[in-house]
């Protein structure tokens, strides 16, 4: 995660420690703890920092036995929960945290030695690995995080924000469900999307929780394992789509870059609403709202980092209008479409490519040496693969599959 600023970039740099038992234990500590303050801080209607550590510091420090400077800390972060939760128009049933995630100072709550993380308490964390890119940055405030096994100290770094170069083009991007494609008006490369590899973990999960409801009730809710292993599908997607939106910028921007080129996509905020706004979306709908909406951020921070200049243009007919000269395309074939007035044939993706690219010299002012379009002497075609766009998924039959339990 990442987040600009004037001049300066702050960035969290994940460090994997070994998850020793008492660090899980302090973190669990700490989340009864949390939960408690949440719900005292709702009940007597606590509004200023000054009276929560009133009401609060003593039994914190006493009855969860936390460290001073831990027991400030989830004071704290209990009154911004219990504010976002006041504030939330929709509010249900008070807020309980469960992600077990705890704050800590460089210094005071932590400190980096020798191989270790010291946690304040005099827990003792290896450390397993971690981006030694960042290493000549100072350790700020960290977050220890503890989730399915894994214990991370997220660190948080501040960075300087590179000069942008002068771009000589640009490197557009455009995102379909299906895959990822980018270049200049020569360079046509493409990523797959995760959004099929992650819907097939949701429709694991769904025929799981089909196979053990019956009109009665959902016998699965009660079957441990069996929930179980539903939420882990689910999660499994999650973490598919999310590494794919990780990775995939850093490719491209990293060509960019090279090319010093500047980046280009289409704002995607409009398509997101509008996908949000869909009433019982369906799994696949939710993937591409998280894809499209991770993917886009990371695009942006990687283009930061790097000093990539970076335009985001409109997207109303970047994949129907000829690059060329403007006019409404024509289709000819599966995903491929002509220009009646010049003649101008490619590939929708690559259409898509072209145009968010013309968009963005014009943003940029930039005037690429061979003109807007340069003759298309690169094969301006990408693999097709029919069956994975437009056409209905292979569901797995009802009750079928083959889950062993
Ligand atoms: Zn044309």
């Amino acid at each position: 995660m990442a987040s600009g600023d004037e001049g300066v970039l702050t960035l969290s740099i994940g460090m994997r420690v070994s998850p020793e038992p008492a660090g899980i234990e302090l973190l669990r500590r700490y989340n009864v703890a949390l939960n408690y303050a949440i719900n005292k801080i709702l009940s007597l209607n606590l509004k200023t920092i000054r009276d929560v550590h009133r009401e609060l510091y003593r039994e914190l420090r006493e009855w969860f036995g936390l460290p001073s400077r831990i027991a400030l800390d989830c004071y704290r972060d209990a009154l911004a929960n219990a504010k976002a939760w006041r504030n939330n128009p929709h509010r249900g049933r008070r807020p309980k945290v469960k992600k077990l995630s705890m704050l800590l100072h460089q210094g005071s709550g932590y400190r980096v030695e020798d191989g270790y993380v010291e946690i304040i308490g005099g827990i003792r964390l290896k450390i397993i690995g971690w981006d030694r890119r960042y290493d000549q940055y100072e350790n700020r405030e960290a977050r220890l995080v503890y989730r399915e096994g894994r214990m991370i100290l997220w660190i948080s770094k501040r960075i300087l924000r590179p000069k942008q170069y002068k771009p000589r083009d640009v490197i557009a991007i455009d995102i379909n469900e299906r895959k990822i494609v980018y270049g200049d008006d020569e360079i046509n490369k493409d990523i797959d999307t995760a959004i099929d590899r992650a819907y097939k973990w949701k429709v694991l999960a769904e025929s799981l929780q089909r196979r053990y409801s019956s009109s009665r009730y959902p016998a699965w809710k009660r079957r441990r394992e069996v929930l179980n292993r539903i939420r882990s599908y689910h999660r499994k997607a999650r973490n598919v789509l999310e590494d794919w939106a990780r990775k995939s910028p850093p490719k491209i921007a990293r060509l960019a870059v090279k090319l010093q080129h500047a980046l280009a996509r289409e704002d995607l905020t409009g398509l997101i609403n509008s996908l949000r706004k869909i009433k019982n979306k369906d799994h696949r709908t939710k993937l591409i709202i998280m894809g499209y909406a991770r993917l886009v951020k990371w695009i942006d921070w990687h283009a930061m980092k790097l000093g990539a200049p970076l335009a985001i243009v409109d997207p109303r007919g970047t994949s129907s209008e000829c690059p060329k000269c403007d006019s409404k395309l024509e289709e000819t074939g599966y995903r491929r479409l002509r220009c009646p007035r010049c003649g101008f044939e490619a590939d929708r993706d690559v259409i898509g490519k072209l145009n968010i690219r013309k968009r963005a010299l014009k943003k940029l002012r930039i005037n690429p040496p061979g003109g807007v379009l340069a003759p298309l002497t690169a094969p301006q075609m990408t693999d097709v693969n029919p069956n994975r766009w437009g056409e209905p998924m292979n569901r797995p039959q009802r009750g079928g599959g083959t889950l062993a339990l």
